[in-house]
C-alpha cells in the first residue's frame, strides 16, 4: 500500500540518534520524542514537500494564524511491538478518517491517504527501534495541522503544516478514576465543535478540570450543554457502562467519536453482548450505581486504553462503583484488545496496519 506516494517522501536521518538516552523502564506520557518527525507543507491549493527530518524545533513567524485563531487539530493513536519484533499501527485508518472531519470543521485542507497513512508507515518504519517491547508500553504518535500564515485577521489561513511526531509511553493512567459530573461549565455545545478534535476543546477544559482535580477528583464527566442532564464523556476518554449484559456508551454529535469506544463496542458485539450509542441520563447513571444495575465503568481512549472507574462525584455525593478487580467485561476486553495489539492472537477484524 502506498508505494508510490512514501517513495515522494524525502529522508533526512540524524546524525546522532538518542534512543540511548531513553530510559524504558520509566516512560512518562508525551516527554520523549523520537529521533524524526514528518513535516508536510500545504500551500497553493496542495500538499507539497513531504519529508521525513531530524526531530526539531520550528521556526513560525509570531503572527502564524493557528496561534491567534486557533486553526490546530491534532489526532492521537498508537504502534505496538509484537513479540516477534514486528510493529503495527492500530487502526490509523479511522484517526486519519476523523483528522479530515475535524479539518473540514475548521476550514482547513484535506490530508490525503498517502500522506496520512504512507507518512505514518514511513517515519514508524524509519524509527521503529524507538517502540518499546515493555509491557504496557507502546509508541504514542502525534498527528496534527496548523495554519502557518503569517497574517492577522480571521480567516482561514492560506498554508499549513502537518507534522507528525512520536514517542515511546507507558500508562497514562496508573489506577481507576474519581470522577465529578461538571454541572457548571461546558465542554461543546449542539453545532459546534465537540466531535472535532481540536486544540480549542483541550483549552477549554483545563480550569474546570483543575477546579474538579482541587476538589481531589481526577477528571471531569462531561455533560450536555443545555441541561447538563446527560453524561457525554471523560476529559481525554470516552466512556462506556455495563448495565447487566448491555454495554452502554454516550452517543451525541458533541462528542469526540473514539476508536478506542468503537473497536470495545464492535467487539462487544462480536461476543453476543448487547451494545447500545445512546443518551445516558446521570439520573439513570447514579440510580444504576445506587441499586447495583450498574456493575462496570470505565473510560476508553488511546492513551487512557481502558480505565476503570471507581467513583463518581454528582450534587456532592459520591457514587462508588464495584471494585475494579471484579469487572468481567472490562477485564475481558482489555485482556483481548492487549493480546491483538501486541500480535498474541489472530487479527480478525483487521484492525493491525504492519509497518
Ligand atoms: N474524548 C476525548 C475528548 C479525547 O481527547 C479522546 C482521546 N483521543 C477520546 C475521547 C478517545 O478517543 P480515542 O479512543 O480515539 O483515543
Amino acid at each position: 500500500m502506498n508505494e508510490a506516494a512514501t517513495t515522494a517522501i524525502r529522508i533526512e536521518k540524524t546524525q546522532q540518534s538518542r534512543l540511548g538516552e531513553v530510559d524504558y523502564d520509566n516512560l512518562k506520557f508525551g516527554q520523549v520524542f523520537a529521533d524524526h518527525m514528518l513535516v508536510a507543507e500545504y500551500a497553493n491549493g496542495h500538499w507539497e514537500d513531504v519529508s521525513i527530518v531530524p526531530y526539531g524545533n520550528l521556526s513560525l513567524s509570531p503572527a502564524t494564524s493557528a496561534l491567534h485563531y486557533g486553526q490546530a487539530i491534532f489526532e492521537g493513536l498508537k504502534a505496538y511491538k509484537f513479540d516477534n519484533g514486528a510493529v503495527s499501527i492500530f487502526r490509523p485508518d479511522q484517526n486519519h478518517a476523523r483528522f479530515n472531519k475535524s479539518a473540514l470543521r475548521l476550514e482547513m485542507p484535506e490530508v490525503p491517504e498517502e500522506v496520512f497513512i504512507g507518512g505514518l508507515k514511513a517515519l514508524i518504519g524509519l524509527d521503529r527501534d524507538w517502540v518499546p517491547q515493555t509491557a504496557g508500553a507502546s509508541l504514542y504518535i502525534r498527528p496534527f495541522m496548523i495554519g502557518t500564515e503569517a497574517a492577522l485577521g480571521v480567516h482561514p489561513s492560506d498554508s499549513y503544516k502537518f507534522i507528525i511526531i512520536t514517542g515511546p509511553v507507558g500508562a497514562y493512567y496508573n489506577k481507576p478514576l474519581r470522577l465529578k459530573v461538571e454541572t457548571r461549565f461546558t465542554r461543546a455545545a449542539e453545532g459546534g465543535v465537540g466531535f472535532s478534535k481540536n486544540a480549542g476543546n483541550y483549552a477549554l477544559s483545563l480550569h474546570p478540570t483543575r477546579l474538579a482535580q482541587d476538589e481531589g477528583f481526577d477528571q471531569l464527566m462531561w455533560t450536555d450543554a443545555k441541561e447538563h442532564k446527560y453524561v457525554e464523556e471523560a476529559g481525554t476518554a470516552n466512556l462506556v457502562f455495563r448495565v447487566g449484559d448491555t454495554i452502554i456508551t454516550p452517543s451525541a454529535d458533541t462528542i469526540l467519536h473514539g476508536i478506542t469506544r468503537r473497536t470495545i463496542i464492535e467487539i462487544a458485539r462480536h461476543w453476543g453482548y448487547q451494545a447500545e450509542e445512546r443518551k445516558v441520563s446521570v439520573r439513570e447513571l447514579v440510580d444504576g450505581i445506587k441499586n447495583g444495575s450498574v456493575t462496570e465503568a470505565f473510560a476508553a481512549g488511546t492513551a487512557a486504553t481502558l480505565t476503570p472507574i471507581s467513583e463518581i462525584g454528582y450534587e456532592g455525593q459520591i457514587y462508588t462503583l464495584p471494585d475494579p478487580d471484579e469487572r468481567e467485561f472490562s477485564n475481558k476486553v482489555l485482556r483481548y484488545l492487549n493480546d491483538l495489539r501486541y500480535g498474541r492472537i489472530a487479527d480478525e477484524f483487521g484492525w493491525n496496519f504492519m509497518v
